[in-house]
């Protein structure tokens, strides 16, 4: 059966201004190396010092939950139960308690870097590394390490 149509109905009216690409985007699922962010963490801006870290050695900043809630960091970062599940070659958690639920999204990574100023802070328990200390004076001791390495 035919039908008629009438051809000014078939035009289309919109205009294409511009195309402009769509940033590929790394998801935390992917990164080989990530740098997270927890409660420890005092103020937003002191987020750069994780990112400053992260970048150095091709990583991104991943969260805790709290930091999510926050809004300080996108959900998209928030490892856990609640969040996504990492396993990245390398993960440094700053200033993470290391709750079950945290703990949970991310204990199958290659190797866990925790800093922590409590001894008993949990987060202990599941990493190969623990540094005891205020991560404000580990992490631009580390940060300045890696540059004198690279030659930054
Ligand atoms: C149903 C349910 C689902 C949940 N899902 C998730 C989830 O998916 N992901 C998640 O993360 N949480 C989840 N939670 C929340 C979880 O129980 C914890 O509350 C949360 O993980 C704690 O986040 P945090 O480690 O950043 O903070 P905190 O527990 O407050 O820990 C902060 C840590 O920083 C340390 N610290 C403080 N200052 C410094 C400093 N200057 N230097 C070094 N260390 C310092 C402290 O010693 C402390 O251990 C969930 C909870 C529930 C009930």
């Amino acid at each position: 059966m035919n039908c008629e149509i009438d051809e000014g109905k078939l035009v289309c009216h919109m205009e294409v201004i511009d195309i402009l690409p769509k940033e590929k985007e790394t998801f935390i699922e992917n990164s080989e190396v990530l740098v997270v962010a927890g409660r420890g963490v005092k103020k937003e801006e002191d987020l750069s010092m994780l990112r400053e870290l992260a970048d150095l050695m091709g990583g991104q900043v991943a969260c805790t939950r709290p930091m999510a809630e926050s809004g300080w960091l996108d959900a998209k970062y928030q490892i856990g139960l609640s969040g996504r599940t990492v396993r990245p070659k390398l993960i440094i958690t700053c200033g993470v308690s290391g709750a079950v639920q945290f703990v949970a999204g991310m204990n199958h990574s290659d190797t866990i870097f925790a800093i922590n100023n409590d001894p008993k802070a949990p987060i202990f328990k599941s990493a190969h590394y623990c540094l005891v200390g205020d991560l404000y004076e580990i992490l631009p001791k580390l940060i300045a390490r890696i540059k004198e390495k690279k030659g930054v």
